[in-house]
């Protein structure tokens, strides 16, 4: 790859790479890190999704649990699971895959995980956390973002930040891991006017919509830096981020692929939530 380009398959390698390495020493002391994945249908994406987990779970050592239930589970079968998962001693990690089908709150069974078990980042304690900026388990897709502008060396504190998009997993999230990093942060979404009038101020852009080409080269600053978390299939069916990526990188100092940019971080940082999470079942024990 280019200098230019943020290679998140490479960067994943690394991390997970030092993530096995930690797996192996907790082994020694006797705790498997475990993750249990909840899937509710067959969404086929979801399907994919959960493969992905389970896989990257065993590549590193870590002990990985599976559980499916049917369309039709009622939202009390669903909580009972997740109650049971929060007393399971084997497991560190809880995640439960979204989307839910219409008749499941889906806060109400996020709300249900035990802070502690919490390896997406999404209850609000861990949310609440990450804003006062205590310790916490930040939500993966943002988390990875982080990573990837560590590892190029970024510079963020007193830089211009544009998140393009709101969503309670991705924008929100994001926008506040770089204020709590002395950024200065706006967030644009369908209600922004004249979004070009943002984007083009901004040193970092982070586009996370879900539209094909919703960023061209005339909405970016040279020189900035690009991250792109969109995942879209094209009218070809190819897999394509929120950036028109062959223009765009003309210009920016450094930008993210889709494939091959945020994606494979996402589930590396699950990962190593999901050590975090063992780890401090560990210490929990030696300081008792
Ligand atoms: P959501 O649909 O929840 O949020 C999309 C956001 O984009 C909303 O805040 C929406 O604004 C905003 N938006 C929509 N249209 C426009 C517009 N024309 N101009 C500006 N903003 C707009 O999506 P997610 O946050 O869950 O995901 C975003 C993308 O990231 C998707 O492509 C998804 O597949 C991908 N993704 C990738 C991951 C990865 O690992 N790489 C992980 C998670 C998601 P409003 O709030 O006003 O509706």
């Amino acid at each position: 790859m280019g200098k230019s380009l943020i290679d998140g398959k490479e960067i994943a390698r690394q991390k997970k790479t030092l993530i096995a390495e930690e797996v192996e020493k907790l082994k020694k002391d006797g705790i498997v890190p475990g993750l249990a994945v909840i899937l509710v249908g067959n969404n086929p994406a979801s399907k994919t999704y959960v493969t992905n987990k389970e896989r990257t779970c065993r590549e590193l050592g870590m002990h990985s649990v599976l559980i499916e239930l049917p369309e039709s589970v009622s939202e009390e079968a669903l909580l009972n699971q997740v109650a049971e998962l929060n007393e399971d001693s084997s497991i560190h990690g809880i995640l439960v895959q979204m989307p839910l089908p219409d008749h499941i709150n889906e806060k109400k069974v996020i709300e249900a995980i035990s802070p502690e078990k919490d390896v997406d980042g999404f209850h609000p304690v861990n949310v609440g956390r990450m804003m006062t900026g205590q310790d916490s388990f930040l939500p993966c897709t943002p988390y990875g973002v982080m990573e990837m502008l560590d590892y190029i060396g970024a510079d963020i504190a007193g830089k211009h930040v544009v998140v393009v998009g709101r969503s309670n997993i991705v924008g929100k999230p994001a926008g506040q891991l770089f204020l709590n990093k002395n950024a200065t942060v706006t967030y644009c979404h369908s209600k922004t006017p004249d979004l070009k009038a943002f984007t083009t101020q901004a040193d970092i852009l982070v586009a996370a919509v879900g539209k094909v080409n919703i960023i061209t080269k005339d909405h970016v600053k040279e020189g900035a830096i690009v991250i792109d978390v969109g995942m879209n299939r094209n009218s070809e069916g190819k897999l394509c981020g929120d950036v028109d990526f062959s223009n765009v990188k003309e210009i920016a100092s450094y930008i993210t692929p889709v494939p091959g940019g945020v994606g494979p971080m996402t589930i590396t940082m699950l990962m190593f939530n999901t050590l975090k999470a063992a780890k401090a079942i560990k210490n929990k024990a030696t300081t008792v």
